[in-house]
């Protein structure tokens, strides 16, 4: 039992100006966070509670599933991640630790980096320990400190520089064992999310830097998400953006970002003509082309729908073509000359001929466009490239608008934002074969153990959490997360027979398995009330006032209006 009094809650009536989102705001004012500077938060009592209690819960199912936990130190030696696989495309997220000996790496970075997660660290290790099939397979986990030069953090802990995460890293002798490694943590993270009250899709996920077979994502469906989901609940299928569009991106473009683009668009579809051909894109009215050969570049893109987008704001998309395409090339497709504005707007009129000239291009393809320019000039956010364009299967190429049937299973693909919460990878052999980390087996062969990995943002499932479960009036803690799950509000502090009656509800909640917080404060009772709402336990017991002088107390779930008044005769009975 804790006295509020006791601990240091302390709530706020106003949200701070840059929250922007719900769950961002109900952090700083139930006063589970305060921030530090971009993207670092302090986590006060109440939020320390639930980050604890998340990390239990993330705990007990990783235990469940054989992973042990182990802890790894937040300052790697850089050189562990110069002989690593990806060095180069990780470099820029990881912060370099300066010190008066920096600059003695090999690399001639500073000496150490501040971990963006362990492969580095754990496949070293791991190499010099296990040496024999006998000891596969091994699953090592930690939960602790990640460190992440993030571009733009925001949104409070769902961005954050530091942030807390759940790392395992799986090592087996075979593929098959892999793949079982692979399906006990999708297990586990299902039944995570589940006990932390938090309604998660698994979407299939492209592998990306981290190379590797297979991949899901967990993805907790949110306006606010950074991500996007294209799923059918009829057929099951549900990948995330990048895996619903990939197969069509030529890998050594894969990572090529649009001239110029802003950070929105960095990363739409980029397909090869060659490839919506193939596919039987449908050469009607749907399709709007527009060739751009402003600048000396020619770029080319595909819309819909987007009559009026001005050619001169396009330019600052930086579509561009991989290889110029000459006007010649494009009037017979188009059925038009570029202008002189460098512009053609029109339909394909001809797709074979097109493909014919693009066959080894890559275009970048994008959706309905709201596109538009406002006084501060072209942004790009306003180019909408995945609500209306999504690809229904890997590999099987078809434009389609959300709510189009997906022809499978002929029901609407739905399109949805949302936030990345969990992922896993099947990592194969990449980072064990660079590393050395090898088993020998029962003939005395040696071979590359089979890794996998895979991470939950521990921290950003806390806010996840207030963002799918909240009122205008505070935060709806899910039971098994809640920092304490039982308020016994005192109206009266001063008076001893509404102290012991809260004490007596206290431990009689306590002894039935809750935990228990005592508003004991010198405040009213209207202060009380909301503070109750937006601190969010997902019960309240009331004491004092005309109630206690009628030999009541109340009872009142967070989640409902009505409010019981229980006899204190029947205290203990009702709450165990
Ligand atoms: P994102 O796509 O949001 O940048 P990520 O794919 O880079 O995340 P992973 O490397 O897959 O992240 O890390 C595992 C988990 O760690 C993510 O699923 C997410 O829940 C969490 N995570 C990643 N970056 C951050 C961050 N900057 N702040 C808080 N949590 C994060
Ligand atoms: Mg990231
Ligand atoms: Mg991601
Ligand atoms: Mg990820």
């Amino acid at each position: 039992m804790k006295y509020w009094s006791q601990t240091y809650i302390p709530t706020l009536k106003e949200s701070p100006a840059d929250a922007e989102i719900a769950s961002h705001k109900l952090l700083l004012r139930a006063g589970l966070v305060r921030k530090l500077g971009g993207g670092l938060y302090t986590f006060m009592p109440a939020g320390l509670r639930v980050m604890q209690k998340i990390s239990q819960l993330c705990r007990e199912e990783m235990d469940r599933e054989g992973a042990i936990e182990l802890a790894m130190p937040f300052i790697h030696p850089v050189d562990n991640w110069v002989d690593g696989p990806r060095w180069s495309a990780a470099r820029e997220i990881m912060y370099r630790v300066d010190h008066a000996g920096a600059g003695k790496g090999r690399s001639k970075e500073p000496e150490f980096v501040l971990g963006p997660t362990h492969e580095e660290v754990i496949t070293p290790l791991v190499k010099s320990e296990i040496t024999s099939y006998r000891d596969l397979p091994k699953n090592f986990y930690q939960i602790g400190t990640k460190f992440r030069n993030e571009i733009r953090p925001r949104y409070g802990l769902m961005r954050a520089r530091e942030f807390v995460m759940k790392d395992a890293y799986s090592f087996d002798a075979t593929d098959e064992a892999a793949s079982a490694s692979y399906h006990k943590m999708k297990r586990a993270y299902l039944a995570f999310f589940t006990r932390c009250g938090l309604k998660t899709i698994a979407v299939e996920a492209d592998t990306g830097v981290m190379g590797g077979s297979f991949s899901h994502e967990f993805m907790v469906p949110a306006p606010v998400g950074d991500d996007d989901i294209v799923y059918c609940d009829e057929s099951g299928y549900s990948a995330n953006r990048e895996k619903a569009t990939s197969g069509l991106v030529p890998a050594d473009l894969a990572d090529a970002a649009p001239v110029g683009a802003t950070e929105e668009f960095a990363t739409p579809g980029i397909v090869t003509i060659a490839a919506l051909a193939a596919a039987g894109v449908p050469a009607d009215q749907q399709f709007k082309t527009l060739v751009y050969m402003g600048d000396g570049k020619p770029f080319l893109v595909i819309l819909r729908g987007c009559d009026d987008l001005e050619e001169a704001k396009l330019g600052a998309l930086g579509f561009q073509l991989w290889r110029p395409a000459t006007p010649e090339e494009i009037e017979p497709v188009m059925g038009a000359k570029p202008g002189s504005l460098g512009a053609v707007k029109g339909t394909i009129k001809n797709p074979e001929a097109l493909a014919g000239i693009f066959a080894d291009q890559a275009i970048r393809l994008i959706g309905n466009g709201t596109t538009g320019a406002n006084k501060d000039g072209f942004h790009l956010r306003h180019v909408n490239v995945t609500r209306d364009l999504a690809i229904t299967k890997f590999g099987d190429f078809r434009t389609v608008r959300a709510g189009e049937p997906d022809p499978k299973s002929g029901q609407p693909l739905k399109i949805a934002r949302a936030i990345e919460v969990g992922h896993i990878f099947k990592l194969g052999t990449k980072y064990s074969e660079k590393f050395g980390a090898v088993y020998t087996d029962d003939q005395k062969q040696s071979h590359p153990m089979v890794m996998g990995c895979y991470g939950i943002g521990i921290s950003r499932t806390l806010q996840a959490v207030i963002e799918q479960s909240n009122d205008a009036d505070g935060i709806v803690w899910p039971w098994q997360v809640a920092p304490w799950q039982v308020l016994v509000v005192n109206l009266d502090p001063q008076d001893a027979a509404a102290s012991d009656l809260c004490k007596k509800l206290a431990l009689a909640a306590e002894a039935a398995g809750a935990d228990v917080l005592v508003d004991d404060r010198a405040e009213r009772p209207g202060v009380k009330f909301k503070d109750a709402d937006l601190i969010g336990l997902p019960l309240r017991l009331t004491v004092g006032g005309k109630g206690l002088k009628e030999g009541i107390f109340e009872m009142k779930w967070r989640t409902s209006k009505d409010v019981r008044k229980i006899p204190i005769a029947d205290a203990e009975t009702t709450i165990a």
